[in-house]
């Protein structure tokens, strides 16, 4: 697929896409009635799709961001993942088909030692993915020159047996926690900043520890904001619940600051579930994400 890039002031924003699903209104959104769905299929006809059997669904992407900015080479999560990096999720939500991340940040002319932080918007796991290759019983960081980033609230969150194990499966044992015993975890717990162009502000409420990079060079910036937002629809629908989100009262008082900062900005945004940037328009006195 071709790589979209965007430019904003001296940073460069190029989509990478690891790998796509579809999944159901009825399991994502189950308090959204499915007939309001319907001017947003019409608005969004890309965001959308039906599962093999028609069952009408949201086009779940799993796309990952690279960042480069003042000599730096950022990559804002790592997908799915294959299946032997992540292999209960890749089984169980990408339809045991491999994510492709590596291969795209390759076409987009870049290698995996390249990059030099990988900054995880939350510890789930379709968005931690390739954090780790494994090898036989060898296991090393799959961008071996990087600090991974994350929020230390997602750390405590998920960090026990149980919580490990939400959604019916491990994760945490093949993906995150290998980071810390390699010593290449840094936890944070505030708004930091990256490069004078980059910083990471707490967006939580879908995860505790959920984070967004805003960027900001020469007068422009952009929000990559992971799983503030899934879709579309909900730049419009800010109290439509997605069924993952673990606070969803703080998420939709978080998506609705994200969405007056991004008004007020003119910012281009973000996020991981719907392929390319955005920007947030006013349409018979509603908000909508449109397409850049
Ligand atoms: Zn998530
Ligand atoms: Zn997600």
């Amino acid at each position: 697929m071709p790589h979209s890039t965007l430019t904003v002031g001296d940073v460069e924003i190029t989509v990478l896409h690891d790998s796509e699903v579809a999944l159901p209104f009825i399991r994502t959104f189950p308090d959204v009635p499915l007939e309001s769905w319907a001017p947003f299929q019409e608005r969004y006809p890309d965001a959308y799709t039906k599962t093999a059997d028609g069952t009408d669904s949201l086009r779940v992407h799993f796309e990952c961001y690279l960042v480069r900015s003042q000599g730096r080479t950022l990559l804002v999560d790592t997908g799915l993942g294959n299946g032997t990096s992540n292999p209960a999720v890749v089984a169980n939500i990408g339809g045991g088909i491999d994510g492709v991340l590596l291969t795209e940040l390759e076409a987009a002319g870049f290698q995996a030692t390249d990059i030099d932080t990988v900054f995880l918007t939350h510890l789930h796991p379709d968005h931690v993915g390739w954090n780790v290759t494994r090898n036989g019983g060898e296991e090393s960081a799959t961008f071996p020159n990087a600090r991974y980033v994350a929020h230390e609230a997602d750390w405590a969150a998920f960090d026990t047996p149980l919580d490990s194990q939400i959604f019916g499966y491990d994760w945490w044992a093949e993906t995150v926690a290998p980071l810390r015993r390699m010593g290449i975890l840094d936890l944070i717990d505030e708004e930091t900043e990256l490069t004078g162009e980059l910083t990471l502000t707490p967006t939580p409420g879908h995860t505790p520890g959920s984070m967004s990079m805003i960027v900001n060079s020469v007068g422009e910036r952009a929000f990559i904001m992971g799983d503030v937002f899934h879709g579309p629809a909900q730049v419009t629908e800010t109290d439509w619940v997605f069924h993952y989100d673990m606070d969803p009262v703080k998420a939709g008082e978080t998506r609705r600051d994200m969405l007056k900062r991004a008004e007020e900005d003119n910012a281009a945004i973000a996020i991981c579930h719907h392929s390319g940037f955005g920007r947030v328009i006013r349409d018979a006195g509603k908000k909508y994400w449109q397409a850049l």
